[in-house]
This record gives C-alpha cells, structure tokens and sequence, in this order.
C-alpha cells in the first residue's frame, strides 16, 4: 500500500520547529516521554484484557524493549501494549489536542529569554513530539491489539509526516529515532550509548511499573586462555556479550514505606502522572488501613497549567486496583475546586471493571474522597504556617480555583477560608488572611469590608473608597472572577459579617457621631431638597434616587447600589457574558 501524505496542524509545526532547534536544554526526558506512553499503552491493554472487551493477545510478556544500533546511530523503544489503529495514528500523532496548546505557543513567542521558554515548555509536556529534540527522522510502526494490519508513520519533523498501511506489523508500537548527527561528538547527547540510555531510564523512569529491558555489554565471562598470546586479549574484549536486563526496579512508589523513598523518585512519578517537567510543590501521602484499604501519592503542582480554566480540563488522580491501572482522570476522588491536584490513589478493594458512574455512587469512595479533601486543606495549611514563599507560590497559582469551593463545598468552607488569602488596603506588598484582618479591626467595626473589582489600582481610587481611606479602616481588594460569586453565599468569617464598601449604606461611625451625623444629614437633606428632587427628575430613569452623602471625601459624586443588587464588578462580568 502507498504511503500517504499528510501536513502537520499548524500548532504541531510550531511545536515541531521547537523541538527541532531544541530550545529545551534538557533533552534527556524525550525517553521519559516515549516511556511513558509506551507504560500507559500496556496498562490499557493489560485493562481491556482483564475486562475481557473481546481481545485476544497474549500478555504474559507485557514489557517495553530499547534497542540501540550504533552503526546505524538509531534508538527504538518498543512496546507489545494496545497499539493505534490507523485512524488512530493520524489523529493521536499528527495533532495536538490539548486545548492549552495555542495560549502556550503564544506565551513561548513572547518569552524574550531562553530561561522562561525552557520554563513554559516544562510546563506543557510536549509528549511524543519531544523525540525531534535528539532525532531528525523517526518512524513508528503500530498495531492495534485485535485487528489484523498495522500502521507506519514517518516524518523528519519538517512540514509532513506519511501515514502507511503494512501487513506485517507487531503488536504494539515501536518508535525508532535516528538521532541527530552533531549529537553524536557530544557526550552529554550520545543517546547511541547504552550506558547513558540507562542511565536516563534509572534516573525518570526507574518505577515504570513494566519491566523495561535492553542489551547492556557485559565483558565476556570468561578469563582470556592462559598462556595465549598479548594481541589476543584485545579480540576477547570484542567478543563482549550483549546480555539483556531489566533496568528499573518496578516499585510502585506509593507502595513503599517513606523511608524508602527519596524526593527525586517522588518527583519523577509526579512528572509521570502529571505530564509536568518540573519538580511539584508539595507531595502528600496517605496510607489508609483497616476495612477498606488505599494508598495515595498526591501531588500539588508549583504551577497552574494553561488550560486549567478552561472547559474540559482534565484532572490528575489516576485510579489503580492493586497496582493495576484503572482509570485517569478519576473525578470521584477529587472535587472541581482542587482539579489541579495529581497523583496516584490504589485502592485494596475495588473490581477491576469499576466504572466512573459506579465510583460516583460508592459510599467507601466517597470516604475516601472526603479524607483525601481534607488531607489537600491540611497541607495547605501547614504550608501557612511553615513555609511561607510556598505558600505565596501556592496561593498565587491556585487561589483564585480554591476558592471556587467556597461555593460548593460547604462542609470544609470554614477550612477553605482559613487557607485563604487576599490583597488588602493594609499592605500593597502583602495579602492577608482573614484571621489576620480580624485581628486588625478597629474597635467598635462591625463588618470585614471588601471592595470587588477589575484591578487594585482602580479600586484604590475609587469613590467608594474615599471614606473608609480617611477613617482608616481595612478593606480587602478581590479582584478574581470568583470573588464576586463567592461573597454573595459566605456570610460571614468568625462571626463577622462579610460588607461590599460599593453597596447601600456603610455604617463607619459610632453611635454617639451616628446621632449627630443624623442629625445633621435630615437638616442638609431638607436643605437640598429641592435639588436633589430636581437632580433625580434630570436623570430620568437612570437613577432610582439621588441623596446626600457622608462617604465622600473629595469627589462630587458617587454611584451606589442598594444592597441586594447586583455590585458594579459582576455587573460588568453579567454583561460581559451576555446576560
Ligand atoms: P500524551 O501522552 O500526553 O497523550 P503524547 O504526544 O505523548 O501525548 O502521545 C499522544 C497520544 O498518542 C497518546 O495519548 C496515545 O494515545 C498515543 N500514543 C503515543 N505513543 C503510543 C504507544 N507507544 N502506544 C499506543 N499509543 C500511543
Ligand atoms: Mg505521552
């Protein structure tokens, strides 16, 4: 069958170019990333046959193969694990799906120095496409368990890649990379060296829970024969023995006991289940025993990836059965509000044909769930208390999704709130807690104020600001999408009532100056009353009512809501979404 001919989406050819003229300096995790979708190919085969979805393969040998040829300078990684159909290869190969994807090649673009491309582009993972950072030409070779023909894909990464039928294929997928010449004088590149290869594979992939095998030169067994000639003992080396060995150890991290494992190693399963290339945040772990038993290696990341406001965002906690993979992006486990949390979490207990829907509805699950929400809280607290940078950094990437639990999760609000923070008229440097911010209140205030809006500066010089500047009291300054929605549904912190400082009446003053400011405002409004009728009537219906005003300090006038509408912020975000 002829090969045809197909170009790369325009976002696949930018990534390509990238990789390509490798901006990233660490070009050792290409292997990682074969790796790993050659580890997810043989959990997905390993999943449908224990199903019994009608496919008949053997996999008493599930394992993953590196070849190296070092006259022909290429590298193969080869799996026997679920393969791609055809259909598959096109749109699995030639497109990136990831709907980040643009935002982060704009961003790339712009990055003006290498440091912070190298940055975004560990924070987007760029899979199977990271092979054109060592090779200039690389072919796979595919078949879909259960059907009959295979599939080759070709490209040199430039424009096209070529998509072909083939009789003969094996069962799985093989990826052979002809690495780049000018790596070849370079020792930290000479990914043709079996020693390097297994080095990179110790160091990334070393808890890949398949067995991962090369030919590793093992100096020949025996002793040259005593008594033979000087030149020959140089031929005996040569006649070196390629002996194949498993070169990862296959430990389940989150199985060990603590002690056991190092940082690094928790890092790289991060990176595995994340598809992040830098280090996590924070590393949590849960061991649960008794009637229903599960281990959970959480991680919390140190950025927020693009897409994670966008729709079909997918979360990170993979569910396995006793070491077996079941499923991604496992939703029972993790609420929306905490859907950047990765990790792994095994449970004792559960039937390999679990399902999402059967998840949804189990109360053991749902223990669960609650226990590992709760354990995610606890360690962002202790993260406040601890560490305050990484708590800044946390806060920062994450703060404005955690507090969409304010919302939904009515059970942990109150921990919710505690783990919060917010900018504040108080410190322009700082944010504060609002145990903080209590703590601060001036005596005889009632209310904690909070301003929302569109940005700090704006909100500093609005109106509304004038008098709570002038008798100095503290009002925080929202200016996440969420904080509008938020405010509306958490009445109060510690007793004190939450009070939007652009809306009805704020009460600043004591009793005694309340009466006396009373007073005096009957004696202006009579005053001014004839004005303020005729102001009203000018305006038409643009104004339910024009008064006097005890909030104002140097402009003339100012817009108010009453109480129960709508603040001028998410007035704005209702318009701004076509409501
Ligand atoms: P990701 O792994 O993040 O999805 P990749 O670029 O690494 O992105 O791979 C794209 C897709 O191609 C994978 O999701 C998978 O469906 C398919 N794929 C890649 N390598 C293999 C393989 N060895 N076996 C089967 N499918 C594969
Ligand atoms: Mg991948």
């Amino acid at each position: 069958m002829s090969a045809e001919t197909f170009e790369f989406q325009v976002e696949a050819r930018q990534l390509l170019q990238m990789m390509i003229h490798s901006i990233y300096s660490n070009k050792d995790v290409f292997l990682r990333e074969l790796i790993s979708n050659a580890s997810d190919a043989l959990d997905k085969l390993r999943l449908e046959v224990l199903r019994d979805e009608g496919i008949n393969e053997d996999v008493s040998d599930l394992h993953i193969d590196i070849e190296i040829d070092k006259e022909q300078r290429t590298l193969t990684v080869r799996d026997n694990g679920i393969g791609m159909s055809h259909d598959e290869v096109v749109k699995l190969i030639g497109t990136i799906a990831n709907s980040g994807t643009a935002k982060f090649l704009k961003e790339l673009k712009e990055a003006k120095d290498s440091a912070s491309s190298e940055e975004l582009i560990g924070q987007f993972g760029v899979g199977f496409y990271a092979s054109f950072m060592v090779a200039d030409d690389v072919t796979l070779l595919t078949r879909r368990a259960g059907e009959s023909g295979g599939t080759r894909w070709h490209s040199t990464g430039e424009g096209t890649y070529t998509v072909e039928s083939v009789d003969d294929a094996p069962q799985g997928t093989s990826v052979v990379l002809r690495l780049k010449a000018e790596d070849a004088e370079d020792q930290l590149f000479d990914y043709a060296s079996p020693w390097k290869v297994r080095e990179i594979i110790k160091r990334y992939s070393d808890f890949i829970t398949w067995p991962i095998r090369m030919a590793v030169e093992k100096p020949a067994a025996q002793e040259p024969e005593p008594g033979a000639a000087e030149g020959e003992e140089s031929a005996a080396e040569d006649k070196a023995e390629a002996e194949v060995e498993t070169v990862n150890s296959m430990k389940a991290l989150w199985a060990r006991s603590k002690s056991e494992v190092t940082d690094e190693e928790y890092s790289e399963l991060y990176k595995h289940v994340s598809h992040d290339w830098n280090d996590p945040l924070e590393t949590i772990r849960i061991q649960a025993e008794g009637a229903f038993e599960y281990q959970a290696l959480l991680f919390i990341p140190s950025h927020a990836p693009q897409d994670l406001f966008m729709q079909g965002f997918r979360r990170g906690i993979q569910l396995y059965v006793k070491r077996v993979f079941i499923m991604d992006d496992c939703e029972a486990l993790m609420p929306d509000y905490l859907r950047f949390v990765k990790g792994v979490v095994d449970a004792a207990d559960l039937s390999l044909n679990v399902s999402r829907e059967i998840l949804q509805q189990d109360r053991q699950i749902q223990l669960m769930h609650r226990r590992l929400v709760k354990k995610v809280l606890s360690t962002v607290k202790d993260m406040m208390s601890r560490d305050a940078d990484r708590y800044a950094t946390f806060w920062k990437e994450f703060g404005a999704v955690l507090k969409e639990g304010l919302l939904s999760d009515f059970e942990n609000r109150e921990a919710i709130l505690g783990v919060s923070s917010f900018a504040s008229t108080h410190d322009a440097a700082a944010p504060t807690t609002l145990k903080e911010y209590v703590e601060r209140m001036k005596e005889g205030q009632q209310h904690i104020f909070y301003m929302t809006g569109d940005s700090r500066t704006a909100m500093e010089s609005s109106p509304h600001m004038e008098a709570f500047k002038a008798k100095g009291f503290e009002v925080l300054l929202l200016t996440d999408r969420v904080d509008e929605v938020w405010v509306q549904s958490v009445p109060e912190f510690e007793g004190k009532p939450l009070q939007s400082i652009a809306k009805g009446e704020v009460d600043l003053d004591t009793e005694e100056e309340k009466k006396e400011v009373e007073a005096e405002r009957e004696q202006r409004q009579a005053d001014f009353a004839g004005l303020l009728s005729w102001m009203t009537d000018q305006l038409g219906g643009e104004v339910k009512e024009v008064r006097l005003s005890s909030r104002l300090t140097s402009s003339p006038a100012c817009i108010v809501s009453d109480n129960s509408d709508v603040t001028p912020a998410l007035e704005n975000m209702l318009r701004a979404m076509g409501q």
